[in-house]
C-alpha cells in the first residue's frame, strides 16, 4: 500500500517532467508549491520506513534532463555522498573536483510541483558549466579567445568625473555575445587588464550594426 503511493507520486513527477512546459517553472512557484505541500511530509515515521524498504526508487538522472535541469536554482539541493559514507553540502567547486576525482558523488533535489525528487549528477560537466567552473560558451555566448573590441566613451550621461568608472559602448567585432556579464568581465581582464563593473546595470541594443552594450569600466586599465 505505501509502496503504492510512493510509485504514484514517481509517475506524476514523472509527467511533470516529460512535459516540457514544465521545465522553466518559477522557483517563487515552486517554493509557494512547497509551502503548501507540507502536509505530505507528516507521514508516520512507521509508514514512512516501509517505503524505504520495497518502494526504493534510484535516482534519476539529470544528465538525461540536460539543460533543463536547473543546476543554478536556489531551490536545488545538493548533497554530496563522500567515499566514506560522510554526506555533506556546498562548495560547488570543491564537490566538482571530487567529484571528478572519484572521491565522491553528488546528488540533487529537484523541488517539483507534487513530489521533490532525487537526481544523480551524472553530467559532471554540465554542473561545472553552469556552475562557471568551466567556460561554457553557449551559457556565455563568449568564444574562448582574445575579443575584438571596439568602443566609445558614453558622454550623453553626466557621471561624476572623479569615478574611476566610465561608460562605455561597446561591439563585439569576434562575433561573440555577451550573455553573461560576470564572464565577459573575467575574460577581459585577464585579456586585456580590463575592469568591468559587475554590480551595477548594463543594457545592450540591437540594431542595423550589431549589438551594442553599455557597460562600466574602470578607466585605468582601458587606456583612455
Ligand atoms: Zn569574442
Amino acid at each position: 500500500m505505501a509502496g503504492q503511493i510512493d510509485r504514484r507520486r514517481v509517475d506524476k513527477h514523472a509527467k511533470l517532467l516529460a512535459d516540457t512546459g514544465d521545465l522553466g517553472r518559477e522557483p517563487v512557484y515552486q517554493e509557494l508549491l512547497c509551502v503548501v505541500q507540507q502536509p505530505t511530509s507528516t507521514v508516520p515515521p512507521s509508514d514512512w520506513k516501509g517505503l524505504t524498504g520495497r518502494g526504493q526508487v534510484e535516482p534519476r538522472s539529470a544528465a538525461a534532463a540536460g539543460r533543463d535541469f536547473p543546476y543554478t536554482a536556489g531551490t536545488t539541493c545538493y548533497i554530496e555522498v563522500h567515499e566514506d559514507g560522510r554526506v555533506t553540502h556546498g562548495d560547488s567547486r570543491a564537490a566538482y573536483e571530487r567529484d571528478v576525482a572519484g572521491t565522491s558523488r553528488l546528488f540533487a533535489v529537484w523541488p517539483g510541483q507534487w513530489s521533490s525528487d532525487l537526481f544523480l549528477i551524472d553530467d559532471s560537466d554540465e554542473y561545472a558549466k553552469s556552475h562557471g567552473i568551466k567556460h561554457d560558451q553557449v551559457r556565455t555566448g563568449l568564444s574562448e579567445h582574445v575579443h575584438d573590441v571596439a568602443w566609445t566613451e558614453e558622454t550623453a550621461f553626466s557621471t561624476n568625473p572623479r569615478s574611476p568608472y566610465i561608460s562605455i559602448c561597446l561591439t563585439m567585432k569576434c562575433g561573440c555575445e555577451i550573455r553573461n556579464l560576470d564572464a565577459f568581465a573575467k575574460q577581459m581582464r585577464e585579456q586585456q587588464g580590463w575592469n568591468v563593473a559587475t554590480s551595477v546595470g548594463w543594457g545592450s541594443s540591437s540594431g542595423p550594426e550589431g549589438t551594442t552594450y553599455s557597460l562600466r569600466v574602470r578607466r585605468k586599465g582601458l587606456g583612455a
